[in-house]
């Protein structure tokens, strides 16, 4: 099912985080995100920035049928997705990017720090695809890991496709007329986490930089540099936010994530300081976008 962007439906933000149904959801004119509920393990979020003919995808989920219904789902919903000519991995963790496979001859970009930590993913130091593989010999942590992923994914198949283009900080991609900025926030979720935001549609793709009612994951960033990154993107001009896992949502939800107990090993004054920092940013951007409304 497509769901149409806010202004189209006479709808709210509010509509879109409610909808939280699997599949293609139109957050602006001709820029979509694709929902995986519940956000859990391996239920990542994607998405599609198109302009004419032209399209983009950001990420590419956790295995080969996943990717392929999504495609399926995206085609169905615009003509632009018949043809994508670029694709963005906004960090190293798989269930972002095995579905790479599925695009050959697309520019696939991601950070250079994303594409070192690929480098070593696939050198053999991937942890969970090591457990997965003989899970039965692992105890409850195997066991774990197999219910939650290894049994719902074809994680152990197909070969991981690596980005052919790589960019140390900041790189602005065109789609048709759209400019899309790709801009490197890590190290916060992982080391080279990357946004991609499109100002003028307003809507911000923040890969797992963002889970939104989905408990987050720091590996292997840091809390304390992974709030930070949420105060820079917190004083860009964004309406809409695509988390990596969990609901579309808002600056709000991001200021209160930062907010959150995922940050618990920062020290507590370190945290009292940034909390402070992020009310007041919050509440600025919020003026922000009334005043301009
Ligand atoms: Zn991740």
């Amino acid at each position: 099912m497509l769901l149409k962007h806010p202004a189209d439906q006479q709808g709210s933000l509010m509509s879109l985080s409610s909808a939280y149904r699997k599949g293609v959801h139109e957050v602006a004119p001709g820029t979509f995100a694709y929902l995986q509920p519940d956000g859990g393990y391996g239920y990542s979020n994607a998405g599609l920035i198109t302009d004419g003919r032209e399209a983009l995808l950001v990420d590419t989920l956790i295995d080969i049928p996943s990717a392929r219904e999504m495609l399926e789902a995206m085609r169905a919903a615009t003509p632009a997705a018949a043809r994508i000519g670029t694709v963005v991995n906004t960090h190293a963790h798989p269930d972002h990017t095995a579905g790479n496979e599925l695009l050959p001859g697309t520019d696939i970009i991601a950070s250079a720090a994303t594409l070192a930590e690929m480098d070593a993913l696939e050198a053999g130091a991937n942890p969970i695809r090591q457990i997965l593989e003989n899970w039965s010999e692992h105890g409850e942590a195997g066991a774990y890991l197999h219910e939650v992923m290894g049994r719902r994914f074809e994680v152990h198949r197909g070969k991981q496709v690596m980005p052919n283009r790589a960019f140390d900080d900041e790189l602005t991609v065109p789609v048709g007329a759209k400019e899309v900025r790709l801009v490197r926030v890590g190290p916060a979720h992982t080391r080279g986490d990357v946004v991609v935001y499109v100002p003028s549609d307003r809507v911000l793709f923040a890969g797992d930089v963002l889970f939104t009612r989905v408990h987050p994951l720091v590996a292997p960033g840091t809390a304390e540099a992974w709030i930070e990154a949420c105060e820079r993107l917190l004083e860009w001009n964004v309406d809409v936010i695509v988390p990596g896992h969990g609901p579309v949502s808002d600056a709000g939800a991001l200021g209160v994530f930062a907010m959150s107990p995922c940050c618990g090993s920062v020290p507590a004054w370190t945290t009292r300081l940034r909390r402070r920092t992020l009310a007041s940013t919050i509440s600025a951007a919020g003026q922000t976008r009334s005043a301009s409304s």
